[in-house]
Parts: structure tokens; sequence; C-alpha cells
């Protein structure tokens, strides 16, 4: 399979909530190519029996497709678990080159790599690592933008995004760690917190990309 299949898969995973058909303007959003190419890739991968698609209604994967997507995806977390714990990566960095190399993980190297880093059940960013069932656990968390102010709450994901990653990163944002919710924007455009007893500013852009856990008031 080639890589450009195989993004398109993995999109599908990342994009499907329950059983619900995506549409081609989703993929289109999170791959950033044009409509017209996502059409036309669609019709491959439904050939391949990767995806039930119905024109004009959407897609979503078949057990097969769901199969090949669970390997990309647990590849890719794996590999950024190993980059930054050994290789000294910075979130973005394990991202960017987890992108390449997911897309040459044979089964017997990620589970190598699985018992290798003894197991890890999330990425270093906090989004979970599917098992090889493809099973994915999947635990309610809200967005820091709705967090109320005098709210406090802990940090457990931080979305993928290549050009805020490293500065949520270097801010002190960190998967685990306490954070409260002081004062919000009237227009709540930007965000004042307490990250473990520093008062940080953040703009709404980038705390709807922080995931936390249900807040207490
Ligand atoms: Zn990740």
């Amino acid at each position: 399979m080639t890589p450009n299949k195989e993004d398109y898969l993995k999109a599908l995973f990342q994009l499907s909530v329950e059983d619900e058909l995506v549409s081609n303007k989703q993929i289109a959003d999170a791959l950033q190519i044009a409509p017209a190419s996502v059409t036309e890739m669609l019709v491959k991968l439904k050939k391949d029996d990767l995806i039930f698609y119905e024109p004009y209604k959407g897609s979503r994967l078949t057990p097969r497709g769901m199969e090949f997507a669970t390997r990309l995806v647990r590849g890719h977390r794996l590999w950024e678990v190993f980059l930054s714990r050994h290789l000294g990566y910075s979130w973005r960095e394990a991202h960017e080159d987890a992108e390449l190399l997911e897309h040459l993980t044979p089964p017997r190297l990620s589970a190598r790599l699985d018992a290798y880093l003894n197991h890890p059940t999330h990425c270093p960013h906090g989004s979970a690592i599917p098992g090889l069932d493809g099973s994915i656990q999947r635990t309610p968390l809200q967005s820091l933008d709705l967090m109320p102010p005098g709210s406090t709450s802990y940090i457990r994901r931080v979305k993928e995004d290549e050009s805020l990653m490293d500065s949520l990163q270097e801010m002190g944002i960190a998967i685990g760690s306490p954070v409260e919710m002081v004062e919000a924007a009237a227009d709540k455009s930007a965000f004042k917190l307490n990250l473990g007893g520093k008062l940080t500013r953040i703009s709404r852009q980038a705390a709807s990309l922080i995931f936390v856990e249900q807040f207490r008031d």
C-alpha cells in the first residue's frame, strides 16, 4: 500500500465517530488536499475493500481498513514514545518523524517496539495507543477553553498541531499536570491559566487544542 493511501485510512480512523460516515470535505480538510482528488482516491480504496463509500454521503473503514489504520496509528504513537523518551525529541519533532516511520513499520517491528517501551498506553502528548485488535481507550475529555474561571482540572491530551505543539510544550503544558482557569477574556479570545503556580496567558486557538479531565468548579 502507498503512503498516500495509508494517510487516507489514518484520517478516516481519526475522523470517525462511532459508525457515522465521514464526509469528503472533512477528509480534504484533514489532509489539506482538493476535494476532487479525495473522491478519486475513495473510489480506489473502495475497490480494495478498505472503506465503505457512499457518493455524496461519505465513507468509513471496513474491518480490513480498520486493521490497516490501527496498525498505522499504533506504529505512529509507539514511535513518538520512542523518539521523545530515548532521543530527546519534542512533541512536534516526534510527531513529524513518526509520520514517516509509521509507513515503514511492519507488525513485527511495532510488537518489538511496544515490548521495548514496556507497553505504553499513550503517546507523549496524550493520545491513546490502540491495541492490536483495534480497541482504543476513550476517556471523556473536554477542551480547556470551556473551563469556567475558578475551575481546576488535569491536562490529559494535546492535539497534533505542528505549528502550536512546541510553543505549548515550552509554555509548560504537560500531560498529567494540574491546571486552573484563572480568568477568561469577555469574548473568550484569551485565557489566563495557573500552571503549577505559574500564571500563563493562552489564546483561544491554543486552548482549544488542549484537553482536560471533566473539570470541577
Ligand atoms: Zn501523538
